[in-house]
């Protein structure tokens, strides 16, 4: 029995190496693409409900492996983060989705918006804001055309430096959403607390729409205090037509989801910009 205990611990700490070794193995691989830049930016339209015309672009990186495998931002976002790896990744997913929205405008579709998703790891850079900032305006655009997502979690944190930094992105004209709004199972106080300029409903609330009761309460409550707070509304992970009806008849009229397109390269971005605006 003693044998056997001692054998099933070696086999333990064994896959433990493994694991171990996997992981460092990966941190080694992102660190190297990071400085290579071997990641992309891909974008998903936000779209009107009505219509569907695009008015702004959310940027979603992706890793592109050497022999051309895409993984998604989940598989390594985490690690980024735990790494510090998360700081020049986003300073390339910036300057990338900068560049690419000044193209879009060059091209004559001069309205769009671009969303970028912020880490709640990224706040604790005490130049943030300017590093934005510099990059929005190498890239000639109006601070007024960025918008910057973040999570609920930061809100519920409450940390004096992060709303600083709120304060200040709004300062600087640029717009604030609340990312995956009603996870969190927080008060709704910050709300009125934040300078916060949209909210984006969780897409956990709008898979199961319209024939969730529960969902379909939650979401009008969430549709009631953006109205009444003068706070703009993106529902998210929009699928179905619906869907859509439900938002529309709750006046809720702005949405992103695979029934309008999934995250896509740029070029396909242009080419559904340029099929629906005719430029
Ligand atoms: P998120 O900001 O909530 O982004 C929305 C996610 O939902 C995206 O996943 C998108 O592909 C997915 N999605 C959109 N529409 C639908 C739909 O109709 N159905 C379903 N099932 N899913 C939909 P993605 O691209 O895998 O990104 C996952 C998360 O990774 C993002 O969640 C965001 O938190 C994070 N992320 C992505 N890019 C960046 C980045 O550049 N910086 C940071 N800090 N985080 C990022
Ligand atoms: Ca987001
Ligand atoms: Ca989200
Ligand atoms: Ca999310």
């Amino acid at each position: 029995a003693k044998d056997n205990g001692r054998n099933t611990y070696h086999i333990y700490s064994q896959a433990v190496h493994r694991d171990l070794a996997k992981k460092l193995e990966m941190v080694k691989q992102l660190r190297h693409a990071v400085e290579q830049e071997a990641l992309e930016v891909y974008y998903q339209p936000k779209v009107e409900l009505l219509g569907h015309r695009i008015t702004g672009l959310e940027a979603l990186v992706r890793w592109v492996k050497d022999d051309g495998t895409v993984i998604g931002p989940d598989q390594f976002i985490p690690i980024a983060e735990d790494t510090g790896l998360i700081i020049p990744l986003s300073e390339y997913v910036m300057r990338t989705a900068c560049n690419q929205l000044k193209r879009w405008h060059e091209m004559g579709f001069n309205d769009l918006t671009m969303a970028i998703n912020i880490s709640g790891k990224q706040l604790h850079l005490p130049d943030l804001v300017d590093t934005i900032v510099d990059n929005v305006s190498e890239a000639r655009l109006s601070p007024k055309c960025i918008e910057l997502e973040l999570t609920e979690q930061v809100f519920i944190e409450n940390i004096q430096s992060h709303t600083n930094f709120m304060h200040s992105v709004r300062e600087h004209g640029m717009s604030l959403a609340i990312d995956d709004f009603g996870v969190g199972y927080s008060s709704l106080s910050y709300l009125k607390n934040f300078p916060v300029t949209s909210l984006k409903i969780d897409r956990s609330f709008v898979r199961d729409l319209p024939d969730n009761e529960d969902d379909a309460v939650i979401v009008q409550t969430i549709i009631n205090l953006a109205k009444n707070l003068n706070i703009q509304l993106v529902a998210e992970g929009i699928e179905t037509s619906e869907q859509v009806e439900f938002l529309l008849s709750r006046d809720c009229g702005i949405g992103q989801g695979y029934l309008f397109s999934r995250p896509v390269p740029a070029d396909e971005i242009t080419q559904l910009l340029q099929n629906y605006h005719g430029l």
